[in-house]
């Protein structure tokens, strides 16, 4: 049964990292390409990370309603289109949201049956070398993710699942058998 999963957590956790590993156990997995108006960090490409929009296109496609959940985050707009969630589900693929907390809940409300884990760091100080240590950001934009991450960190008791991303095998590991056992047995002929 194709399933919806929800990796959600602070900036900076691993999400990104953890879903590589995941995906690396279970290629069958497939990452949803989320939509956002922030820019593209060097190296990124559009349709590959994100689909980069203006301002104009993100509110448009609220009015459409092509997001299956949407929000804001640290000054900039993220959002999941319904299509791409829908052309990997009708495939037959599972897929993966990797995405924020507000998202979350709302994914929560409109797919009673999705499956999310919420990925906490081992501390907040770890968490926050671990943005710095990404070198992805500036220091305004790493700030406002440490100030989305107090919101973020404190929603942790809302998620069945949770998985420490203390040492990275072990983590993947822990979301592997989270998402092998929520996707039921293997399928016979
Ligand atoms: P997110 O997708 O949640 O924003 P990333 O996957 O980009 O986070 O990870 C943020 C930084 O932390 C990256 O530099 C990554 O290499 C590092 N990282 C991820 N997991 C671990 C871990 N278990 N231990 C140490 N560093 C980690
Ligand atoms: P970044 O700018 O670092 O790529 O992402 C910032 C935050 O937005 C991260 O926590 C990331 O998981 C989240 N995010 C990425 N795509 C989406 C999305 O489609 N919807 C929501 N709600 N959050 C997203």
């Amino acid at each position: 049964m194709a399933k919806v999963f929800v990796i959600v957590g602070p900036a900076g956790v691993g999400k990104g990292t953890l879903v590589r590993g995941l995906r690396e156990r279970m290629p069958e997995l497939v990452l949803a390409v989320s939509a956002t108006t922030r820019q593209p960090r060097p190296g990124e490409v559009d349709g590959v990370d994100y689909h980069f929009l203006s301002p104009t296109e993100f509110t448009d496609r609220v009015a459409a309603g092509a997001f299956v959940e949407h929000a804001r985050y640290a000054g900039n707009c993220y959002g999941t289109l319904r299509a791409e969630l829908d052309r990997h589900l009708a495939a037959g693929a599972s897929v993966l949201l990797e995405i924020e907390l507000q998202g979350a809940r709302q994914v929560r409300a409109v797919l009673p049956d999705s499956v999310a884990v919420f990925i906490a760091p081992p501390s907040k100080e770890a968490l926050a070398a671990r943005l710095r240590g990404r070198g992805t950001d500036g220091p305004a934009q790493i700030d406002a993710r440490l100030r989305a991450a107090d919101d973020e960190l404190a929603a942790r008791g809302e998620f069945a699942h949770v998985v420490i991303n203390d040492r990275l095998d072990h983590a993947i590991g822990a979301l592997e058998a989270i998402v092998r056992a929520e996707s039921g047995p293997p399928r016979t002929l």
